[in-house]
């Protein structure tokens, strides 16, 4: 479970720089629930995202994963917390000069995992999205919901709790948005997680998300189920 309890942020040290990019958000995402947040360019979505995987500290307030409050551990404790993160971006982030399999397997020879372990869960999550034929493939050689692939496998190699999505779908086109969020919709069945998600992209969180907050101006202005919040009263 993932929880924020009035978390602020205000970037820059110097009064007359300062912006306010987060202004007292509460949300609750429970596990096993895929959570959207939208909201326009400058909203505020990449600055809640970034409290979660600790790129940035809120000014207040608290980030709580399984009622650990991220902000007063240590950096030992901190980087055992990472682990229990997985990222998926809009560019994918993977490595060029690495196959897909060494991309996926990139997070576990970095937690010292052993040879034969590796193998096995790589293998495993790249036949899971259905990629197991293109292990020695290098990024270039895929098509951008494929990188996509790469990436959602890579993300869970550590078998994270809480799984991030930001903007994971925006580079793509209708068609293959299509058929990531169904593989998160499988990821959300087959593996025990709690799913937020950041888009500015209504539809996408319209498909595949169970409920919905949207920030403008670092605010919540709305928050609920998804049936709720977009039917008209
Ligand atoms: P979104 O992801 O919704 O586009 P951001 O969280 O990136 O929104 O930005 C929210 C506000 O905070 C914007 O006004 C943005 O310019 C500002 N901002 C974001 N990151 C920084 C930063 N590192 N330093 C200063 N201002 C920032
Ligand atoms: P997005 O909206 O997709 O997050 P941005 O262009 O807003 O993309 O932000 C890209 C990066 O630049 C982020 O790391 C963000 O924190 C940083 N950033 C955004 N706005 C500012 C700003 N006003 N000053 C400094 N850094 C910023």
């Amino acid at each position: 479970m993932l929880v924020f309890q009035d978390v602020h942020k205000v970037y820059g040290k110097h009064k007359e720089k300062q912006v306010v990019a987060l202004q007292g958000i509460n949300l609750t995402v429970n596990k096993g629930e895929i959570f959207g947040v939208v909201g326009f360019s400058g909203a505020g979505k990449s600055t809640l995202i970034r409290c979660v995987n600790l790129l940035e500290r809120p000014t207040s307030g608290k980030v709580l994963i399984n009622d650990v409050d991220l902000l007063t551990l240590s950096p030992k404790e901190l980087r055992e917390q990472r682990k229990k993160i997985g990222m998926i971006f809009q560019n994918y982030n993977l490595l060029h000069s690495k196959t897909i399999f060494q991309n996926v397997a990139m997070p576990l020879i970095l937690e010292g995992k052993s040879k034969e372990y590796i193998k096995k869960k790589v293998t495993e999550l790249l036949s899971f999205v259905g990629l197991e034929d293109r292990m020695n493939h290098y990024p270039e050689q895929l098509s951008g919901g494929q990188k996509q692939r790469v990436g959602i496998a890579r993300a869970l190699a550590t078998d994270p709790d809480i799984l991030l999505c930001d903007e994971a779908t925006s580079a793509l086109d209708p068609s293959t948005t299509e058929s990531v969020l169904e593989l998160l919709r499988k990821v959300r069945e087959e593996f025990d997680l709690t799913i937020l998600m950041i888009t500015h992209e209504m539809n996408v969180i319209r498909d595949v998300c169970d409920k919905v907050a949207v920030i403008e101006g670092g605010k919540i202005v709305e928050q609920g189920s998804v049936i709720d919040v977009f039917t008209e009263p």
